[in-house]
Order: C-alpha cells, then structure tokens, then sequence
C-alpha cells in the first residue's frame, strides 16, 4: 500500500513526462495563436456546482464524483470536469459585460470514480477550451478549429472528427418522446445501466457501450430528424464553415456525450488506433450551462481533450517515448581542486544557458567518462590539480573523439562562443 500509487491514478515522469510537456507547449503555443487566455479553477468546488452543471441524470453524477464533507461539514467535489467551474468563474467574476466572445483554456487534473481500463483512470487530465457569449455558428465552428490544429500540429493522423446536433430544448423534447417509445419496446433486452439510463434521460441511453444496447440503438429514431428549421440552419451553417477551413468531419447521428448541458453542436475526435476509449477529444455547444449554474442565459461552447489518452494516440502512432539527454559540456573532476572549480565554472555556465554538468556522486575517471556519453555531452573536460594550476585542459569533442588544448579560465568564453 505505501509504496503503491491509488488505482487510478499515474505518476508522470521521464520520457513520458518529455513527451507530455512538449504536447502542452503546443497546446499553450496554439492557444496564443487563436487568442484564447489560461483560466485556473480550483481542484474542488462545491457539489452543487456540478449536480446542477454537469446534470443529476449523467453518468458522472450518478456514479463518478469524488464526494466529500469537509471539516465544515460543507459538501465539495473533486473537479470531475472543467466545463462547470470555469462557467462560474465567468459569472462570479461579471465577465459577460466585457466584450465578448470570452475565451478560455485551462490544463489539469480531473477526479472521476470509475471502472480502470486503459485510457480510463480515476485521476486523469484534461486540455479544455471554452468560449462564451455568442449563438452564432462561427463560434461552434471556432472551438472545432481549435481541437483539429492541435492534433494536426501534434501530426495526429488516425483520428477522426464526428458531429451531429441534438437541437435546442424544443426539438429535444419531440426527440425525447420518440426516443422513448422505441427504447420502451426493446428496454428488457437493454443493460441495466440502460434501464436506470431509460427512467432518468433517454438520451443518455445512446451513449451506452454494451454491445447489446449497440444492437438496438441502431435502429433508434435520428435526433438530426427532429431538428427545427432553425437549428437545421446552424447546423449546416456549422459544417459550411468546417468545410471552407478544410475540416474533414464524418455527421454522425448517434452522438449525445455524456453530460446534460449540450445543446445543438456535439463532437467528437475518435481514434482507431488505441481501442476501446478511443474518444480522444469531446465537446460541442452549451447554451443552457450559465444559466444552469446560476448566471443569464449565454451561448458557448468548447471540448476537452483527455491528454493521456493523446499520448496513447501518438505512442501507438510514433512508438514509445524516448528520455533525450541532452548536456552541453561535463566538467570531470580528479581531486579536490577540480571538484570545487568544476562546481564553480558550472554555475557560471547554467547561469548563462549554457546546460552544463558536474561530478555529483565522486565517481572514478573512468566512469565519469562513461556518464558524460550516458547524459548526451556535446563536450566533456577533466579538471585535475594540474590542469588547474597551468591553465590548460583538453576540450574533448564527445562525437568525434578530438581533443583540444584550452585554457581553463577561458573554458565558459568558449562554451558560449560555441554555443552562439
Ligand atoms: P467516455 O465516453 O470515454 O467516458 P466522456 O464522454 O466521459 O468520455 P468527457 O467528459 O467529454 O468524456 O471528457 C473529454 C475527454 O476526457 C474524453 O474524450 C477523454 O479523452 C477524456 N477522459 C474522460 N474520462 C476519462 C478517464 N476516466 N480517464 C482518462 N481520460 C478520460
Ligand atoms: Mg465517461
């Protein structure tokens, strides 16, 4: 137990850790490119914030939240999602009278409680991306581009987006009772997931993964036949403006994502390549949200991609991730003296961005030699009592093996000559 992380949850280091940060950066990188600004949320919040954001019928609610009284006996939850705690930023801080759209990104650890598998964990995280204040397509269209940029910068070719929309509340209500008399007629060869699902939201039947429900949600009622002619418009309006940026997508009907408060526009980005959770990317609109959670009604819309199950997509793609070394110069040391200039000489050079390393652990010449390779040395020297009361050292060129004389006070003008 002591020595074993909770199930569910990760630690991130070395090359994956490599591979993670350079997947951030890209993500930063096209925030600023679009205009999009880091909102930072706290980890917990209260639990209403999400029965009521998230949806009392969902999946999470009902089954995943990470709940808790804390020692003021107040209720809080674990952030099983970002999308809730940003929207009430927006409205706790007045954010809608600035001039809007509002966007925000945010990157962290979500908490849900569910069943491990692989691309599934307890302690996960998210990249998301939301925009507020606006009904207009352009918007749905916007957050899209945002999602397909990063996976074309990240090279990401297996993955594949798909949307429908689920209509603003009037449609959905004449969806629902379609939905409704169909499912009832096959809900005793349905899970019993499905059966609860059924009670509570019909629509949350459609996102079952059990093969026998599969079967029969093929052949349910198409929520994009029950469409007014208004949100008809901006659905076609959103796909016009996919295709005008060159957006490859796939209309699938049977798309309703976990949680209650879409509207219209959902998508997905699904993979092929890394099994079962292959959803690397989920989002779409949600004009009800704000209000939901206590502010006036506001158009937004935005996604959240899970980023471990992103590096399942670029590892089944790229193979598996490799720690670069990468050092500058290793400064070796025989003896005291050497020891302590080496010490000095190195801060100078990290100092200055030169990426330099010193003998931490007192190991032999030889190994020292052997760990200079090992860490990726550009160069390496070995500072012993001599080299440092004449001022001379051999510079050793660590991919070609040549070695030149220099002097030792003038070892960081030449690692930053070569460095320029
Ligand atoms: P799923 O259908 O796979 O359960 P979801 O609909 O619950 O996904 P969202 O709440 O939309 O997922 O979250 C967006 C993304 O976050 C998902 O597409 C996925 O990449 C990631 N994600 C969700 N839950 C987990 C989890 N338990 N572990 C790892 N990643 C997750
Ligand atoms: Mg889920």
């Amino acid at each position: 137990m002591l020595t074993e992380a909770p199930k569910g949850t990760k630690d991130i280091y070395g090359a994956y850790m490599d591979e993670w940060q350079r997947v951030e950066k890209i993500m930063r990188e096209i925030c600023d490119d679009f205009g999009i600004g880091e909102i930072r949320t706290p980890i917990f919040e209260h639990t209403e914030l999400f029965l009521r954001g998230v949806g009392e019928t969902t999946d999470i609610v009902q089954k995943e939240m990470y709940t808790f009284k804390d020692k003021g006996d107040r209720s809080v939850t674990l952030r099983p999602e970002g999308t809730a705690g940003a929207a009430r930023s927006y409205i706790e801080h007045g954010i809608y009278n600035n001039p809007q759209p509002t966007r925000y990104f945010y990157i962290g650890p979500m908490f849900r409680y569910e069943n491990t598998q692989k691309g599934r964990q307890r302690q996960f995280h998210q990249f998301g991306v939301e925009m507020y204040g606006s009904y207009s397509p352009s918007l749905d269209a916007e957050v899209i581009s945002v999602a397909y940029e990063l996976l074309k910068r990240l090279g990401i070719n297996d993955v594949m987006l798909r949307i429908n929309s689920l209509g603003c509340p009037q449609c959905r209500k004449k969806y629902n009772d379609a939905l409704k008399a169909y499912i009832g007629g096959n809900i005793d060869k349905m899970c019993d997931d499905c059966r609860s699902r059924f009670e509570k939201n019909p629509l949350r039947v459609l996102d079952c993964k059990e093969e026998r429900c599969q079967n029969i949600i093929a052949g349910a009622p198409v929520v994009l036949d029950y469409l007014d002619d208004e949100c008809r418009e901006h659905f076609e309006t959103v796909k016009a403006m996919l295709d005008e940026m060159g957006i490859p997508y796939e209309v699938d009907d049977k798309i309703v994502r976990g949680l209650d408060y879409y509207t219209r526009t959902v998508f997905e980005f699904v993979s092929n390549g890394i099994g079962a959770q292959g959803t690397v990317c989920g989002g779409g609109r949600y004009d009800n949200l704000v209000a939901e959670c206590g502010g006036q009604p506001t158009g937004c819309a935005g996604f959240a991609v899970g980023i471990e199950r992103l590096l399942l997509v670029l590892e089944a793609q790229n193979g598996a991730f490799e720690k670069k070394q990468e050092k500058d110069i290793y400064i070796g040391a025989i003896g005291q003296a050497g020891l302590v200039k080496g010490q000095g000489i190195t801060y100078r050079m990290r100092s200055a961005g030169i990426k330099a390393e010193c003998d931490s652990v007192g190991r032999s010449v030889k190994a020292q030699m052997k760990y200079a390779n090992k860490i990726g040395a550009a160069y390496s020297v070995i500072l012993g009592d001599n080299e440092i009361e004449q001022d001379s050292v051999k510079l050793k060129n660590m991919a070609t093996g040549e070695e030149e004389p220099v002097k030792v006070s003038e070892l960081f003008d030449i690692m930053m000559a070569k460095k320029a």
